[in-house]
């Protein structure tokens, strides 16, 4: 089997999805490869809720690119007739001087995004299944809410097939090279391909992928939780709450969602985004999750919403892919034009994934883009720099 593509796109998760998409879109021809099926639970991008928000704590340039993600993700939506973003807006609570509190409040100044701040009682006022301490503030931000992820997944890859793309499932690449003639080469546990260009979208494979490029990325397992309410279980439902980013005063933050169904049936997720992060690799990684680690989370829960210290519905591991400041990967290869990078989303990427699609089509089909990257370069790492 020798068949020569436009654009092969290397994984088709989160991000994955979203370039197929994008690139069949714009007419050009694309082969998908994907080692395991079709919105899958062992990469990063499973566990059916991501929080999408513009107050964005980690940098303010992320805003411009947040403001296209909400765009696409209503366009998706249109498309595919499927809904994939709830708003239940978003409360971000910590120390007045934590940097959940501070970056939220920069990003919403210097980019003029409606919030408002409120004090630990206005927030017991308002929901009070929440306990904050009396010197916590929140920022609350209305256009925030939550993304389906295995949802959002298929989206892409329909509206891709419809559009063309040719997509394989359970064909992991083994190998690839930047053939002297300019051309890609791939190989898969099926087969042979070729193409013009090449987009690596493998989330927490990338580093052995692209072993060579010697990127520092750090694979983490992270748990997710659902754990049912012992009380107030109406309190928790999907219109009734936001979705919730809270910052101890130890630095350790944990996140939780409002109820997707019966908050008593299907529970209610909650998660550390960095407590005790495990360092591993996408193949190694330990996936049972252990009673320790379900403690944890209830004592945590015990101080900040005792409502929801109920029993534990269920518990899953997810896995980041790290760079050193927590910043994403997004470029050309130094060293090779063919090849375009999109990693490290450092556990917040989902929200940007149709932006990305149309970001890394851009470099592979133009060799550019006119959305601002620069935050993601990897010369940042003495990566490529001359
Ligand atoms: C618990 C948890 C909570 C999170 N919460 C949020 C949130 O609230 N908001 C947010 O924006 N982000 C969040 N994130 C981060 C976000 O989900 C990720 O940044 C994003 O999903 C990464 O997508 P990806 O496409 O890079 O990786 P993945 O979705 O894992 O996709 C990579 C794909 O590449 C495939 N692949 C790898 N190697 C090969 C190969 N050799 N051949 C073929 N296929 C291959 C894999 O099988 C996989 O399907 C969270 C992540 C986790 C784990």
């Amino acid at each position: 089997m020798n068949a020569h593509y436009d654009v092969i796109v290397v994984g088709l998760g989160g991000i994955g999805s979203a370039v197929v998409f994008q690139v069949a879109a714009r007419g050009k021809r694309v082969l998908g490869l994907e080692q395991f099926t079709a919105a899958h639970d062992r990469g990063s991008s499973h566990g059916e809720s991501r929080i999408i928000r513009q107050a964005y704590f980690e940098d303010p340039s992320y805003v411009p690119l947040l403001r296209r993600a909400y765009e696409l993700w209503e366009a998706l939506e249109r498309d595919s007739q499927t809904s994939l973003l709830t708003l239940t807006g978003g409360l971000f609570l910590g120390a007045l001087a934590s940097t959940i509190v501070t970056g939220s409040r920069l990003s919403a100044e210097m980019h003029g995004l409606p919030h408002e701040v409120w004090t630990a009682q206005e927030i017991r006022r308002r929901f009070p299944v929440f306990a904050p301490p009396p010197h916590f503030v929140g920022v609350y931000e209305k256009r925030a809410g939550l993304l389906q992820p295995e949802k959002a997944i298929l989206a892409h890859l329909n509206l891709a097939e419809r559009h063309g793309a040719t997509l394989h499932f359970q064909e992991g690449v083994t190998a690839w090279e930047d053939a002297p003639s300019g051309e890609i080469r791939v190989t898969t546990v099926h087969g042979s391909y070729t193409a013009d260009k090449i987009i690596f979208t493998a989330g927490a494979w990338t580093p052995r992928l692209l072993a060579r490029l010697g990127l520092p990325l750090r694979v983490m397992r992270v748990v997710i939780h659902w754990f049912r309410p012992r009380a107030a279980a109406a309190a928790f439902a999907l219109d009734r709450l936001p979705v919730h980013i809270w910052q101890k005063d130890d630095g350790i933050s944990f996140y939780s969602f409002p109820a997707l169904g019966d908050p008593t049936r299907v529970g209610v997720k909650v998660a550390f985004h960095d407590y005790e992060w495990h360092e591993t690799t996408a193949d190694t990684a330990e996936r049972a999750v252990t009673e320790a680690e379900v403690q944890a989370m209830r004592a945590c829960l015990e101080t900040y919403i005792p409502a929801l210290a109920g029993d534990v519905v269920a518990s899953k591991t997810c896995l980041y892919t790290l760079t050193p400041d927590e910043h994403f990967v997004v470029g050309l290869h130094p060293l090779m034009p063919h090849v375009v990078l999109g990693a490290g989303y450092s556990g917040h990427g989902f929200k940007f994934a149709g932006v990305m699609g149309e970001i890394l089509a851009d470099l592979a089909l133009e060799g550019q883009t006119r959305h601002p990257i620069q935050l993601f370069d990897m010369q940042r790492f003495g990566i490529g720099a001359s």
